[in-house]
């Protein structure tokens, strides 16, 4: 089955405002798809749908075949991470995570949380209390959060927001890293260059709509 196939989607908030309006695209195993578009485009709106967090005006979303309905989102293959995942700052990382999966009720083997802190890079700060971390390291653990579950799809909204170049760099590794495992990874931006060194393919989208999507290269050869 296809990871995600999304289909006519569309959203009004309460107040009419819609601010996605027909949107399709379908995200295949093993790519590392951008949804790239400025603040304001629909991209938020779209993966919280996607996560079952809001209830879609219109159109369908298939994660690996199983619609997603709110309420009954697709979780046992999907990994997530909104911006400003919280953190309790006097616990350590590892302890953060722990934490944050025994609250799923899903038993989590010893190997996947390793395979995951492997995967963002901590090195030993996962010991050390998230307090003392910088905000690079906080994404990255909040990466580590998403991916816990060796999800078959990881969605991450803006997860370089507030990082710098070199923090930039290591997430890209991560991200690579990760669907290298055969995996498939969906991650939002707003920034070209990000999207360019990060992704494998890119949709673009601007007010509500999906103005481009292909390779990467695809994208940079049109422009
Ligand atoms: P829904 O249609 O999904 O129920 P609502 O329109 O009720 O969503 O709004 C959900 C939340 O988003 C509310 O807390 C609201 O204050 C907030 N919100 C409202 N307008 C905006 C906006 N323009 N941008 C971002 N958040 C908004
Ligand atoms: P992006 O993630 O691309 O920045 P969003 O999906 O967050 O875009 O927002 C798309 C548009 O929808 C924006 O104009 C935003 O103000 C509006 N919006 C977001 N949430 C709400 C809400 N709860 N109620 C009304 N408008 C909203």
């Amino acid at each position: 089955d296809v990871p995600l196939v999304i289909t006519d989607l569309a959203k009004n908030y309460a107040n009419g405002f819609r601010a996605v309006d027909g949107v399709s695209f379908r995200v295949e195993t093993g790519q590392v798809l951008g949804l790239l578009g400025p603040n304001g485009a629909g991209k938020t709106t779209t993966l919280r749908m996607l996560m079952g967090l809001i209830t879609p005006s219109a159109g369908s979303i298939r994660v690996f075949g199983h619609a997603v309905t709110p309420g009954a989102p697709v979780l046992s293959r999907l990994g997530s991470f909104v911006e400003g995942s919280g953190f309790l700052p006097h616990l350590s990382g590892r302890d953060n995570l722990e934490l944050y999966w025994r609250a799923t009720g899903r038993p989590l083997a010893d190997a996947h949380l390793e395979e995951a802190l492997d995967i963002a890079d901590l090195g030993r700060s996962v010991d050390r209390k998230v307090k003392s971390y910088s905000q690079g390291m906080r994404q990255r653990l909040a990466i580590a959060q998403a991916m816990l579950g060796l999800p078959d799809l990881m969605v991450l909204d803006e997860p370089t927001n507030g990082l710098d170049p070199p923090q930039i760099r290591t997430m890209r590794d991560v991200l690579i890293r990760y669907a290298r495992t055969g995996r498939t990874v969906l991650v939002s931006s707003h920034l070209l260059a990000e999207v360019e060194q990060t992704c494998t393919h890119v949709v673009v989208m601007n007010k509500g709509v999906v103005v481009s999507a292909g390779t990467v290269e695809d994208l940079i050869g049109a422009s």
